[in-house]
């Protein structure tokens, strides 16, 4: 039996019906550019994550760099982020010309560690990239009271955790905006590329709406400099039918990483932690072994789709040379990038499937352990 990290089809075939329904009506209108469905789903993104305006863009990449560039972050300027993200939360900044600026994480959390940030604020410091990394909400409450203290903008990236809350309160509506991504295998994931920026501020929201549509509030008329980054009608119309099935689906996710995590009792590795306070939604289960490399490929080779989020963090790309990091500078970061291991999880999963996962891993731990005692 194999088992995917994520199974795109599986959703396919449970909302077949519905999502070739909503595809034709858009191919039937003909409107697909800023149609219809793009303005509808922006209502109801917005009211899934409790904040007043989402504004539908091209993809999770572009929906960072528009919100960086709709808070004012300009050329010269510094963004603080955590380096054991994907390289996109990086390149954002850079697309501003402003420079990443990077902050060590809580290694229980995975996302950027509060004690850590006021070091690395400068004059030029402009904002601050909270990484809500693998479902799991970065402590906001602390993040806040520095961002206010130093007058700093908070844009939640928000990719891999659609519908997690902070203190009864969802992501996307906790800094000055929020963006997320709509990539095939996110918690929310369209056919193809798509994202958001959320926002509770007019202002901010208007001004992603004239970036991502060539600076114009009118037919040619521009008024900026801006880009070509819209959320296609057929993707909105993909994701209206999808959103209905969000909270579900979370909730399935949560029950399998319960799962998880029970058939792993006794079992030595590190498994993920929850907070007071804050809900996780579990866009990847991550667990923490010293012999990572090792069981990745023993699960690889039985068909179980494991992998690494992510192996390489972002200061040590050679894209990112120029900053002049060195290995060593971020220990935690670097350790868990050495050592996570994330395991098959969707909501379409089976129990079965679950503890076959859970059986070879313990299986390989704890013959392992066996070895290191003899
Ligand atoms: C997926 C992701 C992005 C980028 O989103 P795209 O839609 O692929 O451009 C950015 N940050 C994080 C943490 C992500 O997981």
């Amino acid at each position: 039996m194999k088992i995917p990290l994520v199974d795109v089809r599986a959703q396919y075939e449970l909302l077949a019906d519905e999502m070739n329904e909503a595809l034709n009506l858009v191919l039937q209108r003909g409107d697909y550019i800023l149609g219809k469905e793009v303005a509808e789903f922006e209502k109801e993104f917005a009211s899934f994550c409790g904040c007043r305006y989402a504004v539908g863009v091209a993809s999770g990449t572009d929906a960072l760099h528009l919100a960086l560039e709709a808070c004012g972050v300009e050329p010269g300027e510094e963004v603080i982020t955590s380096p054991n993200s994907f390289v996109a939360t990086a390149s954002a900044i850079s697309f501003c010309g402003a420079k990443p600026v990077f902050v060590d994480i809580d290694p229980d959390r995975f996302t950027i560690n509060p004690d850590l940030l006021t070091n690395a604020i400068t004059e030029k410091t402009k904002a601050i990239i909270p990484v809500h990394l693998y479902g799991q909400p970065a402590d906001m409450g602390a993040l806040s009271a520095i961002a206010e203290r130093f007058g700093l903008s908070i844009v939640e990236d928000a990719c891999q955790a659609h519908g997690a809350e902070c203190d009864g309160r969802r992501v996307g509506s906790l800094g000055r905006a929020a963006a997320f991504s709509f990539y095939p295998g996110k918690n929310l994931g369209g056919c193809g590329d798509g994202g958001a920026v959320t926002t509770n501020d007019p202002e901010i929201a208007d001004r992603v709406k004239q970036l991502r549509n060539y600076g114009q509030r009118v037919k040619y008329h521009h008024e900026t400099l801006a880009y070509n980054s819209r959320l296609d009608t057929i993707q909105a119309a993909i994701l209206r039918v999808k959103l209905q099935y969000l909270d579900g689906w979370n909730r399935r996710r949560q029950e399998i990483a319960a799962y998880y995590t029970q058939l792993f009792a006794g079992c030595l590795i590190k498994l993920p932690k929850s907070f007071e306070g804050s809900s996780h939604v579990y866009h990847l289960y991550v667990i923490r072994t010293a012999q990572r490399d090792d069981l990745l490929e023993l699960l690889n080779q039985q068909g179980i789709g494991a992998g690494i989020h992510y192996p390489i963090p972002i200061h040590l790309q050679p894209a990112y040379e120029s900053l002049g990091y060195q290995a060593g500078d971020f220990p935690e970061a670097e350790a868990s990038c050495r050592q996570v291991l994330s395991l098959p999880i969707h909501p379409l999963m089976t129990d079965e499937q679950i503890e076959q996962v859970a059986q070879s891993v313990k299986e390989y731990i704890d013959r392992h352990n066996l070895l290191l005692a003899a």
